[in-house]
């Protein structure tokens, strides 16, 4: 089984738009969205869910309201401020709690749980290209890198039972802790960039992370008509260092069109744009092909 993850230096690429475009292209995959904090590769894909379980994660504590007597000794203690007194007497703020477990050890009514934190849920789904991996955190939870894992873990075990031998992912902007999630156990990575210094700059970062991790690494510039001399410095800068340039695609409208619509730009399949993907998508099998 093999798999691609597409990631970009930073959000706002293209990289979601593409990714939908080679889930439409690529056969017998399962398509996963590792961009656990922002995920939208539903919007395009619009999955019909068929399993959903809850993201357990960390520790938080939650005060027994028939066991506390109100003496405020866990307020006093907690340095996170994550414990009031309010109408309902004392609650902990989820949000603010980080599970340092201090106000458990010391309540004298033995009257705080420490619970497994509830973080979101992840989805096991089918759409019109095939099954797919993804979820939603809730606003303000944390360790999305574990998130990551447990997804690639979802999406390798269901490829395995489905008989399928690709494992397609849409992975996090940025070069923090789930990028690195996603990279892990990946044999390319596809980085979506745009000409511009801070997309050379962000490019550079998320290749040194790929060198660094031994993942194989390819470029694909978008809309580089927009300033053809930062894509030709981007194309230097992958010559220097061998990485493929895969694509350079222009800047189209098509594909706010499509996804307007809801679609992926390679459903309208008369745009010069969609034939360039396809072709990219042809490269981008030929590179994984290559890869031992
Ligand atoms: S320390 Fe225990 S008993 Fe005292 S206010 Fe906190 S939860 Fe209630
Ligand atoms: S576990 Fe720690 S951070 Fe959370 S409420 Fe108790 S003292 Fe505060």
């Amino acid at each position: 089984m093999r798999e691609i993850v597409i990631i970009s230096g930073k959000g706002g690429t293209g990289k979601t738009s593409l990714t939908g475009a080679f889930a439409h292209l690529a056969a017998n995959k399962v398509v996963c969205d590792l961009d656990v904090d922002a995920p939208d590769l539903h919007l395009l894909l619009r999955p019909v869910r068929e399993r959903e379980e809850r993201f357990l994660s960390g520790y938080e504590a939650r005060i027994d309201g028939e066991r506390c007597t109100g003496c405020g000794v866990c307020a006093s203690l907690c340095r996170f401020d994550a414990i009031r007194e309010g109408e309902r007497g004392y609650t902990v703020d989820p949000i603010r709690c980080e599970g340092c477990k201090v106000c458990v050890a010391f309540c004298p009514a033995e009257a705080i749980r420490f619970e497994l934190r509830h973080c979101g849920h992840w989805y096991v789904s089918s759409t019109r290209f095939g099954p797919m991996v993804h979820a939603q955190l809730f606003p303000g939870a944390e360790n999305s890198g574990r998130l990551v894992m447990v997804l690639k873990q979802q999406a390798r075990e269901l490829a395995t039972a489905k008989g399928l031998d690709l494992v397609l992912c849409d992975g996090a902007p940025g070069i923090g802790c789930p990028v690195i999630s996603s990279l892990s156990g990946t044999h390319l990575a596809v980085a979506v960039t745009e000409p511009t210094p801070s997309g050379r700059h962000d490019l550079e970062r998320v290749a040194d992370l790929c060198r660094h991790f031994q993942v194989a690494f390819a470029v694909i510039i978008n809309k580089h008509d927009l300033n053809q001399d930062e894509a030709s410095r981007i194309e230097a800068y992958c010559r220097e260092r061998d990485y493929p340039v895969l694509a350079r695609l222009p800047h189209d409208p098509i594909v706010t069109r499509a996804m307007i619509q809801g679609l992926v730009v390679t459903e309208l399949p008369e745009a010069a744009f969609s034939r360039e993907l396809t072709s990219t998508w042809a490269r981008i099998e030929a590179l994984m092909n290559g890869i031992g």
